[in-house]
């Protein structure tokens, strides 16, 4: 690549991490800097408010954060395409289409030089893993990721059972699956909706596994009084209208909801770049790559070396002040400075619109006012991206 001067600052994603970025370089951006952003859609899914637009209580446009305005504040251009793939080595990022990418004019360029790349494009669920982990679930489930996609087919959903009774499975008891679960049957029963069955599917394992006792029972609770079955049983395969389960019984259902863990994305696998065990970019403590000094990357595509930490939209955005500087520090050859992950966070699981759980390490608590709570937090953020 030959020097001009200019450096050219590539950010993957418009993740929780890169609204931040982007934020600040609207701030204070150097001159000397030239911006892309590489993203397959002109807005950010808030997935904090996506359980509430099922629910009914959201319309799309309240969960999206437009970029285009935020991205022409930060002096930045977008190339709206996927990124497929990495070289670190040669310091090069390929691109793939989208599906809107149908004149000429918005066919992307195959690939793209960078100078200094930051990654932020979250965590996905890949088809070809998942088919060997339960065959059929690619044809057959409503996956929760992309978000994007999974809000668009949701009315769809609606659809069908304002025409015939429908017996929903949310395959996964996460938090992303039980958020979920209860805004579907608050959905269909304040539409007056009757007749639906809910499901939901644990993989085996405990409902809400990775929150403590407390916060266990009262979704169990919560679950209880919405007459939610609870079925701790791996999914093992998927065929249509059907849910195949570890035991070897078969769930009969009409709309299976797939929010299981997520992987990794798999063009990282070639880029170079050192990566962690499950395959998500390694970085240090100023969210930097351990292998190439000039990659920096930050929320659920990442994997912090020295504290691993769970990956979830808070530490995401927690990583967005440190990056940002960081990343400036690197461009100016100044010192980093190293990003300390909280230990606990606060974590507000909606139950509907008129219940939610919050906990912060052990300590916990519910009702409707945790939900308000949510509802003000969530609201607050997207707003704050707007604004510019
Ligand atoms: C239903 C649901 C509810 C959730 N609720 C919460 C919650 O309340 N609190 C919480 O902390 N976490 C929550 N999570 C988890 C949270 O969504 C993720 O942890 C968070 O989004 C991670 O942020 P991120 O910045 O890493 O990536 P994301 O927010 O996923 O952003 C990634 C960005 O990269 C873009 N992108 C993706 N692939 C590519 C590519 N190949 N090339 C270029 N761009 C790409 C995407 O379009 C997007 O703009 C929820 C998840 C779900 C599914």
């Amino acid at each position: 690549m030959h020097s001009t001067g200019i450096k050219k600052l590539l950010l993957l994603g418009a993740g929780h991490a890169h609204l931040h970025v982007l934020a600040q370089l609207a701030q204070n951006r150097p001159a000397d800097l030239d911006i892309t952003v590489v993203s397959p859609y002109p807005y950010q899914t808030y997935s904090g408010m996506t359980p509430g637009l099922v629910a009914g209580h959201y319309s799309p446009e309240d969960c999206q954060i437009p970029l285009e305005p935020l991205i022409k504040a930060a002096g930045a251009k977008w190339i709206q395409a996927r990124c497929s793939g990495i070289d670190a080595g040669e310091q090069r990022v390929r691109l793939s289409p989208t599906a809107k990418s149908q004149s000429a004019e918005d066919i992307p360029p195959p690939d793209l030089p960078y100078h200094l790349l930051s990654i932020d494009t979250g965590a996905v669920i890949d088809r070809e893993r998942l088919e060997v982990e339960m065959p059929g679930a690619s044809a057959h489930a409503l996956i929760v990721r992309p978000i994007e996609v999974f809000a668009s087919l949701w009315p769809k959903v609606v659809e069908l059972a304002q025409s015939q009774p429908v017996s929903i499975a949310i395959i996964g008891a996460g938090a992303a699956g039980i958020e979920l679960l209860f805004a579907a049957e608050q959905c269909l029963r304040q539409q007056g909706i009757h007749g639906a069955r809910f499901s939901l599917i644990t993989g085996g394992g405990e409902v809400a596994a990775n929150y403590s006792a407390g916060v266990r029972k009262r979704v169990l609770r919560q679950l209880k009084r919405r007459g939610i079955t609870v079925l701790r049983e791996a999914c093992v395969g998927l065929e249509k209208g059907r849910v195949k389960l570890g035991s070897g019984a078969v769930l009969s259902c009409d709309v299976p909801l797939l929010a299981i863990g997520t992987h990794a994305p798999a063009w990282l696998q070639d880029s170079g770049l050192a990566l962690s065990e499950a395959g998500h970019v390694l970085v240090n403590a100023f969210q930097q790559s351990p292998s190439h000094p000039n990659v920096f990357a930050a929320g659920d595509v990442s994997t912090r070396e020295d504290k691993p930490h769970p990956k979830s939209g808070v530490y995401a955005v927690r990583a967005g002040p440190p990056l940002v500087h960081n990343l400036l520090a690197q461009h100016e050859g100044l010192a980093l400075k190293p990003h300390h992950p909280p230990v606990n966070t606060l974590n507000l699981l909606s139950c509907g619109t008129d219940h939610a759980i919050v906990s912060y390490g052990p300590l916990y608590a519910g009702g409707a006012w945790a939900w308000r709570w949510k509802d003000r937090i969530d609201r607050a953020f997207v707003a704050k991206y707007r604004v510019l």
